[in-house]
């Protein structure tokens, strides 16, 4: 069987178990908790591997890129075309979830307790851009800090390379080290999702689900339309590259981040994809991805813009010209400051509430179903990307057409 194929049967798996355990209240007997401890400690092991690799990963494969970057392209010119293309998208993306939420009339539903649920120590705290300690921005997991200090040393080592050969091949060496253990932990994918999966589902009840529907299918709905419509017209305008193969290469992606919900833990995957399946030249995908999975978040926009029209509409709070204005704006800024983690965008969300006068125990509404909109918004988060990584490496002549089309269905 193929590894898509056995990531493919593990989340099919994962789902059916994880809904029979909650169905039938299994989760609550010895043999559930047995099983639940078993599925945590999985999980906890695969997602803790991907995090233990991110620093040195992303370090290693920015100064090799940066390293072997050839003359013509600019390392400024890469990171302003960048950054601007992941501000379109997310404005764009909040845009949409506010257009379709304005077509929902939403009815009033019981409001619950606030303090229970949000865990306020998943809030990013450090504000600054810039990194002054770098030992510490390490080991605070600082990406954007890691990801500057990177670009610095590999622009350093690139102006003096001839002078400095030995201590390039080692940087290159270290790199080959991580990414063969990257394919190590990768090559357990399966078991993971399978765990990841039924822990998720055991816990998460469906009736959770509907009593949210209104705002679940209309996150829903506009996520798969940014996915499907912006992307490939992205795709379309701005690259001589086919949609469809595009988002046929997408596949084992979109699985692995339906199931870590966290757009950093996948970064290791997420690279090996850019490379293998997209043909995106080293020296742009080390930049772009992990830069996008940090900052990128079209999939938290849109939820971030549905939420706050659903809780504004229930709490009576009229949406102006000036509010709409205000939400795109703080929430291009918030979902740039969300972290790659799972449930980070909804703890965002205070921001935007503080901004429009919603009150925060709106939240708690929606944390019920937010597990479940996790999951498949840090998939369009992901694949947004891979898009525009597409886009970047295309303009800059970077991207092999020929393993960009290699794949079939
Ligand atoms: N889990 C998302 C991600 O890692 C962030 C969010 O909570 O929206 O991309």
């Amino acid at each position: 069987m193929s590894f898509t194929k056995k990531i493919i049967v593990s989340m099919i798996l994962g789902i059916l178990i994880g809904v029979t355990f909650n169905l039938t209240s299994l989760i609550e007997s010895s043999l559930g908790t047995y099983v639940t401890n078993l599925l945590d400690l999985v999980s906890y092991l695969f997602l803790s591997s991907l995090k233990l690799i991110i620093v040195p990963l992303i370090f290693f494969s920015i100064v090799c890129g940066i390293v072997s970057l050839s003359d013509d392209v600019s390392i400024s010119r890469l990171g302003i075309k960048t950054l601007l293309l992941y501000t379109i998208t997310t404005v764009i993306a909040i845009s949409l979830g506010l257009l379709f939420s304005s077509f929902i009339n939403y009815e009033p539903i019981e409001m619950k307790n606030l303090d229970s649920v949000i865990n306020i120590e998943n809030i990013e705290t450090d504000g600054n851009i810039f990194p002054n300690n770098i030992f510490k921005s390490l080991s605070d997991g600082n990406i954007i800090h890691l990801l500057i200090f990177a670009v610095l040393i590999g622009i350093s080592a690139a102006r003096i390379k001839n002078r400095i050969k030995t201590f390039i091949q080692y940087f290159y060496d270290f790199n080959d080290v991580i990414n063969e253990l990257v394919k190590l932990i990768i090559s357990f994918t399966p078991i993971a999702v399978f765990c990841i999966l039924a822990k998720t589902f055991s816990t998460q009840g469906i009736e959770t689900i509907m009593s949210l529907a209104g705002y679940f299918f209309t996150v829903v709905f506009v996520l798969l339309f940014h996915f499907l419509f912006t992307f490939s017209i992205l795709i379309k305008l701005f690259t001589a590259l086919n949609p469809v193969k595009f988002f046929q290469n997408l596949k084992d992606v979109v699985i692995f981040t339906f199931s870590t919900s966290s757009s950093s833990a996948s970064i290791p995957f997420t690279l090996k994809a850019a490379e293998e399946k997209y043909g995106i030249d080293k020296s742009i995908g080390t930049f772009t991805v992990p830069l996008g999975a940090t900052i990128n978040m079209d999939g938290t926009a849109i939820m971030q813009g549905c939420a706050t029209f659903f809780l504004a509409s229930l709490y009576g709070i009229d949406l102006g010209i000036n509010e709409i204005i205000t939400i795109v704006i703080t929430a291009t800024i918030a979902s740039i400051g969300t972290a790659g983690i799972p449930s980070a965008g909804i703890i965002m969300l205070t921001v935007i509430f503080t901004q429009i006068g919603i009150p925060l125990e709106g939240i708690t509404l929606l944390l019920g179903v937010d597990r479940l909109l996790d999951m498949m918004r840090t998939s369009v988060n992901v694949s947004g990307d891979l898009c525009i990584s597409c886009i970047i490496a295309s303009s800059e002549n970077k991207i092999n057409e020929e393993v960009f089309n290699s794949r079939t269905l």
